[in-house]
């Protein structure tokens, strides 16, 4: 059986990692500055993946298609001969969870809560737009934006103003109220192509500057909120009907309610702890439910478990003295991404599981700490 992956990031390098275990060939398509997967395959393409003719030939070699990233736009996929059984997510998942502003729409439609937001596509729409949900407003863009590029604060109108100059001539917006957030939720469901939905247990994610820093198993929250988001994410699982994993990301508000914030139909960096933590990883059970295969456990291994991110900062990371120096911990699982240390880029994260009588996120921190060397 071959995979071919659409993208050779992060991602791609940990579905690599799991489909070796499952003896599948992997190819990857990738861009020029794709980072780290391409090396780690025997055949990788070095193409404009946005090119309908690359991605044909990529396909016709493959028997399964998926994807390390969702901005390839469904209008090409669906060009595609034979796509219709090879490519997952299918064309119509990626339109529904990938552009924020159907996404919204979306879950309006299907009853589920988002915040309050109006959708805008011009200068006047988009001062109406926050005319009706007020300040402070987060402003994000509909499509194409990751780890906090192309989300705004809206707080003043001089923010208005500095949006406005960074804003190209053509543009599509979310403007949306700004929550006050008590806790940032996750949960990955796996859906298989029958219909079949498995959910593992619910996250807690930490953001600084916007960007996930940490993840924490178990999330304390009363049994009724888990519930709660759990059926949350199974329903947006089904309205989308992807076909793998579907990470649904919501907010608990200070006033005690779950709301939806976005959908990635793929594995997600909240769901990396999965690796070490939980009986089946999200980078198997993704290519398990693409490739037709009976989906693994997604039940906890460990009684707690976190995952805190290596983000890089201009010259203070080494990453050559953070191995060495990690590696000397118990229960700590480090993955390097093999890329180069860039201000806001994620290079690695760390893993730390542990019975629940240590504290692994303090752990997972101490670790973390050891690839920042002080420059003073
Ligand atoms: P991205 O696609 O770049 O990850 P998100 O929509 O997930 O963008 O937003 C990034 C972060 O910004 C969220 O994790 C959250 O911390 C903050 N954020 C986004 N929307 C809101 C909101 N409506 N209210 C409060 N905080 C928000």
């Amino acid at each position: 059986m071959r995979l071919g992956i659409v993208g050779g990031g992060q991602l791609a390098q940990m579905m690599i990692q799991a489909a070796i275990s499952l003896g599948i060939e992997v190819e990857v398509l990738a861009s020029p500055s794709d980072t780290p997967a391409p090396r780690y395959v025997a055949r990788s393409t070095i193409a404009n993946a946005f090119d309908a003719s690359n991605l044909q030939q990529f396909i016709d070699h493959c028997d399964f298609v998926t994807f390390d990233h969702e901005v390839i736009k469904a209008d090409i996929l669906r060009s595609l001969d034979g796509y219709q059984e090879k490519v997952f997510p299918t064309p119509h998942t990626l339109e529904l969870s990938s552009r924020k502003a159907t996404c919204r729409r979306l879950m309006v439609e299907i009853g589920l809560p988002t915040p309050k937001f109006e959708i805008a596509t011009n200068n006047k729409e988009l001062a109406d737009a926050i005319e009706t949900i007020g300040l402070p407003a987060i402003v994000k863009s509909s499509f194409g934006g990751y780890d906090g590029r192309g989300v705004f604060e809206v707080l003043n109108e001089d923010d208005l103003i500095q949006l406005k100059s960074t804003l190209p001539s053509e543009f599509e917006v979310v403007v949306e109220e700004f929550i006050d957030v008590d806790k940032e939720l996750s949960i990955i469901v796996v859906r298989e192509k029958s219909g079949e939905l498995y959910s593992y247990p619910l996250l807690e994610t930490l953001q600084e500057q916007q960007m996930c820093s940490e993840v924490y198993y178990p999330v304390q929250v009363a049994a009724t909120v888990e519930a709660r988001a759990k059926e949350i994410a199974e329903a947006a699982a089904q309205a989308v009907e992807n076909v793998g994993v579907l990470a649904v990301e919501m907010f608990l508000s200070k006033d005690g309610n779950i709301i939806v914030n976005e959908l990635a139909p793929r594995p997600h960096n909240s769901g990396h702890l999965t690796i070490e933590a939980m009986v089946t990883s999200q980078f198997e059970n993704h290519i398990r439910a693409v490739c037709s295969l009976p989906i693994g456990s997604v039940e906890p291994l460990f009684e707690s478990a976190t995952m805190a991110n290596l983000i890089g900062v201009d010259g203070e990371l080494d990453q050559e003295i953070g191995r060495r120096e990690v590696l000397k911990f118990d229960r700590v699982h480090l993955h390097l991404y093999g890329k180069l240390n860039r201000n806001r880029r994620k290079i690695g994260h760390i893993t730390v599981v542990g019975d629940g009588s240590k504290n692994t996120t303090e752990i997972a921190r101490q670790a973390r700490d050891c690839f920042f060397v002080a420059t003073s």
